[in-house]
């Protein structure tokens, strides 16, 4: 089936430098997750925008796609961080929101900490994640 790279109220810009440029930003989030050792899937990464100007980006669970905003893009590096790395959480381990993890919070905090620091709570997610996959694998082979 082939995926749907659409998703409700929000309107992806077709590609042209200036969205080259700023799907670029957003995909050096994710090579520096790769960077730090973390092997995840491939990301499809739309930019656009969405109806409500407060929606920084949108990511649909466990499909790994997500939608990043302009407004996302052109905060601190830090901030953009916080969104990207939010929405893999989403995408692809599949969490929603907490109310107790900084990157996980349905708004995004006045403050956000460093990207180092919030590539090590998106850690925590991913391990969770690939601690899950190996049991999966485990009880297979019982089988
Ligand atoms: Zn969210």
């Amino acid at each position: 089936m082939r995926k749907n790279k659409t998703t409700k109220n929000f309107t992806n810009f077709k590609m042209d430098g200036d969205v080259y440029l700023q799907r670029c930003k957003v995909m050096s989030v994710i090579y520096a997750v790769k960077k730090s050792g973390m092997n995840i899937p491939r990301i499809d990464v739309r930019i656009g925008e969405d109806k409500n100007c407060h929606v920084l980006g949108k990511g649909r669970l466990n499909d790994n796609i997500i939608w990043i905003t302009p407004k996302a893009i052109n905060k601190d590096e830090n901030y953009l961080y916080h969104t990207v790395l939010h929405e893999l959480v989403h995408t692809i381990f599949g969490k929603g929101h907490s109310r107790t993890c900084h990157l996980m919070k349905a708004y995004q905090p006045e403050v956000v900490f460093s990207k180092d620091k919030l590539i090590k709570l998106f850690r925590r997610y991913y391990d969770l994640w690939i601690n899950k996959q190996t049991k999966q694998l485990e009880v297979a082979w019982v089988k």
